[in-house]
């Protein structure tokens, strides 16, 4: 039997542990850096199915690192598993992580033959929106050693290199002056008026900004009583551009806005994360092809999705893993349209049947991509020297760039 029939073999022989996997941490929704029964079941598979298992690295509790086999090109699967507030596993990541165990099962079985080293990096908190799990693996060392990174994210349809944009999350916060608001409101310093400002601003400023740029967020707080004037209000606001470049030229340009709502008022700002941003995303277009290829052997096509569907762009701390090693992370398709993700709807839509055949095909189409990468030549020399080198510079430039925004 052939190494890419015998994954075959491995994983089918696994699936429907596989599938229950998904199933439970999707019927378990935990958020960011709280996902301790999903860290435990995922890290419990994986030692089944032969791995060292090392839980609670880089001083992350949630986070792991599995690995299997002895070869010098060392391939990882990252598996994400945190939920969204309220909403439950509306972003799939149940799929996310079944299908990384999916692929480094399958892939572990035939690793020494086709001189691979397999990893299942389990990766907290993606969508936190600053300091990922997966920016903090990354300083702390944990992808160090690796050669290339892959996962799947579920999505209505299948896109092989989607459109992922930079990032920054950071929360607000105004101090002004509790007054009674009928008797003596002269006396009072409303932090909520600060807020109604800062957003008034951001509404104007965005005629003004690159048509892939984007500023949303929430009021997390805002007053306590309608008959006291507010003291403390709290938002927590994204800003997106297309690069991490683009990204702190708008910054700046939206600090002013809540800039703005102190001055108007006599209010205090402080402005709180956004130190890490999330970086775009730079797909490899060789690893990229060998994945599409394999998907498309599983039945899956890659339609022209339209201009409109282009346009669509989230982004993920698999940015920052893509700019240090190569990497992918297509979309897979769980025919969920019109329900999207971040929408009760999708995350109905993620346990059924397609959901299911979408960990399937995930784990495998990256399970074979990995034995192809051990088995060609051209490409398994490529990512043996790019970690040394074109990948050191990527590094760097990745830091520098993480430290510049500081
Ligand atoms: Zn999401
Ligand atoms: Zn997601």
């Amino acid at each position: 039997m052939d190494a890419r029939a015998a994954a075959r073999e491995r994983l089918d022989s696994l699936r429907s542990r596989i599938i229950d996997l998904s199933h439970a941490i999707h019927a378990n929704p935990e958020p960011a850096f709280a996902e301790a029964k999903a860290a435990a079941w995922i890290s419990e598979l994986l030692s089944d199915g032969g791995f060292d298992v090392k839980t609670g690295i880089c001083d992350l509790p949630t986070a792991f690192l599995a690995k299997s086999g002895r070869g010098p090109l060392h391939i990882c699967f990252c598996a994400e598993y945190d939920a969204l507030p309220e909403i439950g596993h509306a972003c799939g990541h149940n799929i996310i992580a079944a299908a990384a165990v999916g692929a480094g099962i399958a892939a572990a079985a035939v690793a020494d033959e086709v001189g691979l080293t397999v990893s299942v990096i389990g990766t907290p908190a993606e969508e936190i929106g600053d300091a990922g799990g997966k920016i903090l693996l990354l300083e702390r060392g944990a992808f160090a050693d690796m050669h290339a990174a892959m996962m799947v994210h579920p999505a209505p349809f299948d896109v092989l290199t989607p459109k992922v944009i930079a990032a920054s999350m950071f929360e607000v916060r105004y101090t002004g002056k509790e007054a009674h608001a009928s008797s003596f409101p002269e006396l009072g310093v409303n932090a909520a008026d600060a807020l109604t400002i800062a957003q008034t601003s951001i509404g104007l400023l965005r005629q003004h900004i690159l048509p892939t740029d984007r500023i949303h967020g929430i009021v997390v707080h805002g007053g306590d009583a309608p008959n006291i004037v507010p003291a403390h209000t709290t938002a927590r606001f994204i800003v997106r551009g297309d690069t991490l470049a683009a990204l702190e030229v708008l910054r700046p340009r939206v600090y002013r806005c809540f800039e703005a709502g102190a001055l108007a008022t006599g209010c205090k700002l402080e402005i709180i994360g956004g130190e890490k941003p999330y970086s775009e995303m730079i797909h490899d277009p060789d690893i990229a092809a060998l994945y599409k290829r394999n998907a498309e052997l599983l039945g899956r096509s890659y339609p022209n999705v339209g201009a409109e569907k282009q346009k669509s762009a989230a982004s993920t701390d698999m940015g920052n893993i893509s700019r240090a090693l190569p990497s992918i992370q297509p979309m897979i398709g769980i025919q969920s349209f019109p329900a999207v993700n971040h929408q009760r709807e999708f995350a109905a839509q993620c346990v059924t049947i397609e959901a299911d055949q979408a960990v399937y095909d995930g784990a495998l189409a990256m399970a074979w991509t990995a034995i192809d990468l051990g088995t060609d030549a051209r490409l398994r020399n490529r990512l043996l020297g790019d970690r040394s080198q074109e990948a050191e510079s990527r590094i760097q430039e990745s830091e520098s760039r993480i430290q510049e925004s500081e």
